[in-house]
């Protein structure tokens, strides 16, 4: 087949006028005027040459299971890495090398994982979203954190530029990889290293993780957890203690089983959202003197997210 063009391979990555609330699992959301679609690698480095060359910022949703987005149309072009989902592995002696695109999802990896018996991403178990979005925050529970399974990173800079990054060239913490700092790189795929173990002994590992999640709502439409945890404390616990699970705003609402959770119960927009997670933030600084941060990353939204 003849090698296409790069603005042949343009036509077929941009999309205009895009809505992206399918693109988030809260399920809301409004119009992306530009959503660009790579492929693979090379699709993504041609969309940022494509954004540079015009002077356009961009933001990448990977599974859009921890954004918001904002209700109107979103003027900042949107990187989706949806397509972007190749996984392959090789073996050699006891280790596992799993090279995942960044679109591929967690939920999808974690399944081969268990499937073959490879131990190194049990304490994933239930958590949804693209690999290259659970690497910017640097997702993982009490049993453990996905950078400990990174073996390295190859992304894009903002010129398109491919490049690799060791795990110890990157700064990792508490939902936080310094890339997501930085701000310079959209990540391609990620290489992980796991060891052989056996499906039985990693299932029997996975069971700590899943008895854990029954404390979330897990059939509602949410983005996890709204806020990070303080430092030494649960954000749950303050929220809880603050009243909130009473609270609600349109079709929003706190999750009766687990208040770092907002549900959208009634199709609520963004704004019912934002509106009730301030509320939230509000009632624990009254109560405790404590600024929760938020976990989730707001997409699109205009000004000061806190002046809704
Ligand atoms: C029911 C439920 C349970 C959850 N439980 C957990 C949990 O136990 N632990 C946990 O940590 N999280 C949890 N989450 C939150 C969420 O699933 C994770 O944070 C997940 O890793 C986000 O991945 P995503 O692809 O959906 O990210 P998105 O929401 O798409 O993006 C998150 C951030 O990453 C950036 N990003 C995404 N992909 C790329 C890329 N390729 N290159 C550069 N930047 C990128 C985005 O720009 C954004 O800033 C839960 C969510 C739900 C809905």
């Amino acid at each position: 087949m003849p090698q296409q063009s790069a603005p042949e391979r343009l036509e077929k990555i941009i999309r205009r006028d895009a809505p992206l609330a399918g693109f988030t699992t809260w399920g809301v959301g409004g119009t992306a005027k530009t959503l660009l679609s790579p492929a693979d690698r090379g699709e993504l480095s041609i969309s940022l040459g494509w954004l540079r060359s015009r002077g356009l910022d961009y933001y990448v949703v990977g599974g859009g299971s921890n954004s918001l987005v904002f209700d109107g149309e979103i003027d900042v072009p949107i990187i989706s890495t949806r397509l972007m989902d190749t996984v392959t592995f090789s073996r050699e002696g006891g280790s596992i090398t799993l090279t995942c695109g960044a679109g591929a999802l967690l939920k999808d990896v974690f399944a081969l994982s268990v499937r073959e018996g490879w131990s190194g991403l049990e304490f994933t178990a239930g958590i949804p979203g693209s690999v290259g979005g659970a690497i910017m925050g640097n997702a993982g529970t009490r049993e453990g954190e996905i950078s400990s399974a990174v073996r390295r990173i190859e992304m894009a800079d903002r010129t398109g530029s491919l490049f690799t990054l060791d795990r110890g060239g990157i700064g990792w913490g508490y939902r936080r990889c310094s890339l997501a700092e930085d701000g310079i790189a959209v990540i391609s795929s990620v290489v992980m290293e796991l060891r052989e173990s056996t499906p039985e002994a990693v299932a029997k590992s996975v069971r700590v993780t899943l008895e854990r999640r029954k404390s979330q709502p897990l059939s509602a439409r949410t983005a996890g957890c709204v806020f990070k945890n303080p430092e030494g404390d649960s954000a749950g616990r303050l929220l809880e203690e603050a009243g909130c699970k009473d609270l609600s705003v349109g079709g929003a609402r706190v999750s009766e089983i687990h208040a770092n959770f907002i549900e959208n119960y009634a199709d609520c927009t963004a704004m019912d959202i934002a509106r009730l997670a301030k509320l939230c933030r509000d009632k624990v600084y009254e109560k405790f003197g404590v600024a929760l941060s938020f976990e989730i990353k707001f997409v699109g939204w205009r000004g000061d997210f806190m002046e809704v």
